[in-house]
């Protein structure tokens, strides 16, 4: 099959790379490496196995130790050179992606960017558990967020306030500090045995994870030696509680199956 190539090299093209797994990235974002003439990669977190779809005379640069100012010079310069720019990213874009410091910079060029979204690693971290965050009448909704770094939270963000809910919780950013989203989990709400899964590089190959309660997980993030690279998943649907979805309920009749 002989494809168009009509990618606008008038804009750098934001990819997501997925969470790890070569394959998971999007066919979109498969083409794109294909014929990118720059590759700018997010080389501490994405799979650089990735890089193999590029062609033998792309230029890949690691940004791990580039400041926003020389990634964005880089871009620029390229984009003027009419050359195919690809900016790589772990998981997807819009998850502490900082695309939009990038975008900036670039549009004050004139030069606008498009985004290509990517599997997200606390999608990548459910599919190697096996699980689903929503499960009828267990839990209906997942918040997706981080304890404070050296990013500070926002003041009605706090891990605790969300812990209120009990509801299911992907913790992105965090694992370094362990008892301290432990601490303000239990202060929050959750109780004590309350199921967590730690889930070190989900869809890797070294992949690891590590399950225990509120009670117990922090010991054993610690004895395993995980400190970066990693979600904590906390909630209920880990659990062995669970309903059946009235979707596939033979006596529940929907717009698709009479009962
Ligand atoms: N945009 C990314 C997140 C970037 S922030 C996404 O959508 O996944 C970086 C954090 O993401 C890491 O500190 C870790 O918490 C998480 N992360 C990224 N890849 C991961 C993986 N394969 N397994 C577990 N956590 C991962």
């Amino acid at each position: 099959m002989t494809e168009h190539l009509d990618f606008d090299t008038g804009k750098v093209w934001f990819v997501g790379a997925g969470p790890g797994d070569k394959t998971l990235i999007t066919l979109k974002g498969y083409r794109l490496l294909q014929h990118a003439q720059i590759v700018i990669y997010a080389g501490s977190l994405i799979n650089k196995e990735l890089l193999t779809y590029c062609q033998t005379h792309t230029e890949c640069y690691d940004s791990a130790g580039m400041t926003l100012q020389e990634i964005t010079d880089l871009m620029i310069e390229s984009v003027n050179a009419g050359k195919l720019v690809v900016r790589l990213q772990t998981g997807d874009l819009s998850l502490y992606g900082s695309i939009r410091e990038q975008g900036e910079v670039l549009s004050s060029y004139g030069i606008g960017f498009v985004s290509v979204p990517g599997v997200s690693s606390f999608l990548g971290a459910a599919a190697q558990l096996g699980v689903e965050y929503t499960v009828p009448e267990v839990s209906q909704s997942l918040i997706i967020t981080r304890i404070e770094g050296r990013t500070p939270m926002p003041p009605k963000e706090s891990i605790a306030s969300f812990a209120a809910h009990q509801t299911s919780m992907a913790i992105f950013l965090s694992v370094q500090n362990i008892s301290g989203v432990v601490k303000q989990l239990t202060s929050g709400g959750y109780p004590e045995e309350t199921p967590v899964a730690v889930v070190y590089k989900a869809t890797w190959d070294d992949c690891q994870i590590v399950r225990g309660t509120l009670q117990d997980i922090a010991a054993q993030v610690k004895e395993a030696g995980i400190g970066k690279t990693a979600l904590i998943l906390v909630g209920p649907f880990l659990g062995d509680e669970y309903h059946y979805s009235k979707l596939y309920d033979a006596g529940f009749s929907h717009e698709y199956r009479q009962a």
